[in-house]
């Protein structure tokens, strides 16, 4: 699979070793958008824990955190917190993303590339500052919560 072994290279980049954890992890964060039961791309703390668990008896609960952080760090993950806890999303090699989150419901969507080329063209404009990449979520209501 090109994109794990991608991800493995950048992991090895960063100096970090390439243990069966990492690897699982990575394996898992990447093939999470087939899983059943996952919201699309959407990995809760609970559902990684869970298949490490299963895939590693007995693995450190403290190891799989400190892992999670670090692919946050190297933005192979990101973090986006809703009103009903939090998820991750890969996010490595996307261009975009931006998600929408109602404080209401707490839908969350994924934002599209031509906002985020307007964005991107703003920044620019205004602040002469190119090649962004940007992570951002908007917290607002939905066009069903209304307000
Ligand atoms: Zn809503």
């Amino acid at each position: 699979m090109k994109k794990h072994k991608d991800l493995l290279q950048v992991l090895k980049a960063n100096n970090m070793r390439i243990t069966p954890a990492r690897r699982f992890l990575l394996q898992f964060i990447l093939d999470s958008k087939k899983h059943a039961g996952i919201k699309t791309g959407q990995i809760t703390l609970k559902s990684i824990t869970r298949f490490m668990e299963k895939i590693l008896p007995g693995v450190n609960r403290s190891s799989i955190y400190r892992n999670i952080e670090a692919f946050k760090k190297l933005d192979i993950i990101q973090e986006i917190s809703l009103p009903s806890g939090s998820f991750f999303q890969y996010v490595f090699d996307c261009k975009v993303h931006h998600f929408y989150i109602c404080k209401s419901c707490g839908k969350a969507s994924v934002g599209n590339e031509k906002l985020f080329n307007k964005i991107e063209a703003a920044l620019k404009d205004i602040h002469g500052f190119a090649k962004a990449n940007l992570s951002i979520v908007f917290y607002g209501y939905c066009s069903k919560c209304g307000h």
